[in-house]
């Protein structure tokens, strides 16, 4: 008997028979791409996250790459985005044709050095980046006056607030749906929010192949829609998310409580901020490989997000950026390992996941 890093058969028990009945409905009426149940989750989901407008699109690194997009980022262009986060972030950055200028992190939170990216800042730099990584928001704010444009990347922090704001509030924001972040579909699905009417519908036409009317193209786009099913899973899912933010919230805390006397470097919540632990990342002294192997072999579905920085991925080495460059991240990606987390998880498995950790240490 082990414990998983998420559980998505538990997640589904939830909400089994709400979204059996939400798949019927679509079939009866043939709706599949767009359509009444994708328009009903846009305004829950916008409605929800106190931002006004939401376009559903086909995942997470569309929305990041509509956005940036969107607010007109193109070839000759810089994005400055954190070392440390997953490859979408770059992703969108080079798929929009703008070059990517990655900052180290503030290693206390592992969120974007805001000083680090307004001292990265040129005549070049379009848009700025910040990663709301593992649930909880980079200090936006301190970005806000250099003129330069904020495109959140909030694919793990749904419902997550910052004095009291969401992902979105700050211009636009990129999030994304798949199964294992906090609000999951059942397959890819991704959204843009943004305080920004004309954005928003920019957003929407290059994802509907350019056009708001039907075969009238206005604009080069691409097809990257929401579609009906995957909207019945998340306005269900989206019903019971601060209920399972809440859990997670809890959850964390049960953590830190019982690695208060493990030799580890426990998470930190940076002030202001309300958390929603999408990943509960800890710091191992040595071995951390060792450790996450013995662990996954011990059955705990330890994990490391991520292994390695952008500036060091073959995908990203055209950069020229060296090892050295970013240190804070270069380190923390030797050291860090997530624990399971997930709404349901239960106290015994939290002590069944400490207990084997503490064995992993040994
Ligand atoms: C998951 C994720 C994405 C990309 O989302 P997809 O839906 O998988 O395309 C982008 N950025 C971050 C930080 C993520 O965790």
């Amino acid at each position: 008997m082990g414990v998983p890093l998420v559980d998505l058969q538990a997640a589904h028990a939830e909400v089994a028979e709400e979204v059996e009945l939400g798949f019927k409905r679509v079939i009866a009426n043939t709706a599949f791409v767009g359509g009444a149940e994708v328009a009903a989750f846009e305004r829950e989901y916008a409605e929800f996250t106190g931002v006004p407008y939401c376009v559903g699109v086909a995942n997470g690194t569309d929305a990041l790459e509509l956005a940036l997009r969107a607010v007109g980022v193109g070839p000759g262009d810089e994005v400055i985005i954190p070392a440390n986060t997953f490859i979408a972030t770059a992703e969108a950055v080079a798929c929009a044709g703008a070059t990517v200028v990655p900052v180290d992190m503030d290693p206390a939170t592992y969120l974007m050095d805001t000083d680090a990216a307004l001292a990265a800042v040129t005549k070049r730099t379009k848009a700025i980046m910040p990663v709301h990584l593992y649930g909880q928001l980079a200090p936006v704010e301190r970005l806000a006056d250099k003129g330069t444009i904020i495109i959140e990347d909030a694919a793990q922090c749904q419902g997550a607030t910052r004095h009291g704001r969401g992902a979105g509030s700050w211009g636009i924001a990129g999030t994304s749906f798949y199964p294992g972040k906090n609000l999951g579909a059942y397959g890819d699905a991704g959204a843009v929010v943004s305080t920004d009417e004309t954005l928003a519908t920019t957003v929407r036409t290059i994802a509907a192949h350019g056009g708001l009317v039907k075969y009238a193209h206005d604009l080069i786009g691409r097809n990257s829609r929401l579609d009906a099913l995957q909207a019945v899973v998340l306005r269900a899912k989206l019903a019971r998310l601060a209920k399972g933010n809440a859990a997670r919230r809890a959850a964390a805390q049960r953590y830190d409580a019982l690695l208060a006397d493990v030799d580890v470097v426990r998470p930190v919540t940076l002030e202001g901020n309300e958390h929603v632990w999408h990943l509960y990342v800890i710091q191992v002294p040595a071995d951390r490989d060792g450790v996450v192997a013995r662990l996954n072999a011990d059955g705990i579905g330890a994990g490391i997000h991520y292994p390695t920085p952008v500036h060091l991925t073959k995908a990203f080495d055209g950069l020229g950026l060296k090892k050295g460059a970013f240190p804070h991240a270069e380190a923390a990606a030797t050291k860090i390992l997530s624990l399971p987390l997930f709404p349901q998880i239960t106290e015994a498995q939290q002590e069944l996941v400490v207990e084997r950790l503490k064995a992993a240490l040994a």
